[in-house]
């Protein structure tokens, strides 16, 4: 996809029942042991979900170590090309669940998985239908299927409500639901629980914008796909796409997020080059004078700021887990 493209940055997910997830947490890291592959990785009792980059021999050999794994036979892997490893390190832990739900969800009752070509079809021919984007606003802004609509689904307790919602406005038993997210695993859980609801047709992007960029490039898509790594965006395919994100200061296009310099503030927001330098890295005029402001440095391309001991050394101890990645709003 990119000119200098030796590394492959990999997506995938699979739902199974793991009966020692810790096992295959130690496993994964005596694999990953020693080699330049950077990830995010969790694993829990009910499944995977992982991505994960490393230069094209390493990712292959990954590849085919899962898949030498019964529990990962079949794991469909979504496969990316980048001129650099795309996460900030090896991250592989246990997590309860994963996708972060509070109520249990039969995954045997999830919306109907619709392959690529179908749901280009689909989007074409497809009267009555709602067009569903599960994931966050931020996401939608710089990209996202003509004519989708982002509920708000930051957590999974809003999109229920808003599934209940739905209900008094259309009917769940006439009015077929498209459903989409980045990668797929969102849509296994929000589909389930609009079924759940009393939906009747539910379907799901298989392998998600990802799997539909891959397979069939942009027909019927707008602007750029939202990642949480250091890529930040990327296009879905080689083919072009229409710019739809805006610079959040003065609303020129744009497609760069930022991280709002203001390290209390970390607003993710899109500006367009002369704005980030006018804004030394804010996201608003208040944020320049705040008491955390990280030294604005320009970069191209732009990453995701790293941890904040990286810029202040003295607050190393105050460093918790998890601060300093892409923050939900
Ligand atoms: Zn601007
Ligand atoms: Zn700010």
């Amino acid at each position: 996809m990119s000119i200098n493209s030796d590394y492959f940055v990999l997506a995938y997910y699979h739902f199974t029942s793991i009966a020692n997830p810790h096992k295959e947490i130690a496993a994964h890291k005596a694999f990953l042991k020693g080699r330049d592959m950077t990830c995010r990785i969790y694993i829990s009792e009910d499944g995977i979900n992982g991505q994960t980059s490393g230069i094209k021999e390493d990712a292959e050999a990954y590849m085919q170590w899962m898949h030498s794994n019964p529990l990962f036979a079949k794991m469909p892997f979504k496969i990316h090309t980048y001129h650099e490893n795309a996460f900030p390190r090896q991250i592989v832990k246990y997590r309860k669940q994963l996708v972060a739900i509070d109520e249990k969800i039969d995954l045997a009752n999830a919306g109907e998985h619709v392959a690529p070509e179908r749901w280009k079809e689909m989007l074409k021919t497809g009267e009555n239908q709602i067009l569903l984007d599960v994931r966050n606003s931020y996401e939608w802004e710089v990209g996202r299927f003509e004519g989708a609509e982002c509920p708000p689904c930051e957590t999974f307790r809003e999109f229920k409500e808003y599934a209940y919602n739905l209900k008094s406005k259309v009917d769940p038993e006439k009015t077929p639901v498209m459903m989409y997210c980045t990668g797929g695993i969102r849509c296994e859980l929000y589909s389930a629980l609009l079924k759940k609801e009393g939906f009747k047709d539910v379907y799901q992007l298989e392998g998600g914008i990802i799997n539909y960029g891959l397979k069939e490039g942009t027909e019927h898509w707008l602007g750029k796909l939202f990642v949480f790594d250091d890529r930040l965006t990327v296009p879905i395919s080689d083919e072009e796409a229409p710019v739809i994100g805006k610079c959040l200061h003065c609303q020129v296009e744009s497609e760069s997020y930022y991280n709002c310099a203001n390290m209390d503030c970390n607003h993710l927001f899109l500006c367009c080059p002369p704005c980030i330098e006018k804004f030394a890295g804010c996201c608003c005029e208040e944020c320049k004078t705040a008491p955390h402001v990280r030294p604005y440095q320009h970069q191209n391309p732009h990453k995701p700021f790293r941890r904040w001991y990286n810029y202040f050394s003295e607050d190393k101890n105050k460093a918790q887990e998890g601060s300093c990645q892409i923050p939900k709003k």
